[in-house]
């Protein structure tokens, strides 16, 4: 079997943590150990914050279990499937465009010549 040099393994998917919450602890006593209150609502969305990219965000209420504070927090996760397919559409419907685009530009240079004749 043939060995190939280069790229780790697992290095382009392993490279990003997949969730990060915002604010990370508490904003009284800066702990990160917390108990989740209520619902939590997730949407799919793909954006971006505090620079890294993300495919979803879930926003809900947490207590602090150190100081009991009560806050609400968001956790951004990134699924790089998810990332890569969103890319991929946007690559495709790019290319439609630029497709389309192309397509009419070369209608009316082929009417125009048309209309000089
Ligand atoms: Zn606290």
């Amino acid at each position: 079997m043939e060995r190939k040099p280069g790229r780790p393994k697992g290095s382009k998917t392993e490279s990003l943590p997949t969730a990060r919450t915002f604010p990370e602890g508490c904003p009284e006593c800066g702990s990160t150990d917390r108990e989740p209150l209520g619902a939590v609502i997730t949407n799919d969305f793909n954006g971006e914050h505090d620079g890294r990219p993300y495919t979803s965000f879930s926003k809900g209420r947490t207590q602090c279990r150190n100081c009991g504070r009560c806050y609400f927090f968001t956790t951004y996760d990134f699924d790089p499937n998810k990332w890569e397919n969103a890319a991929r559409d946007e690559a495709d419907r790019e290319e439609r465009e630029r497709r389309e685009r192309a397509k009419i530009i070369s209608q009316q240079n082929a009417s125009r010549k048309h209309g000089n004749d």
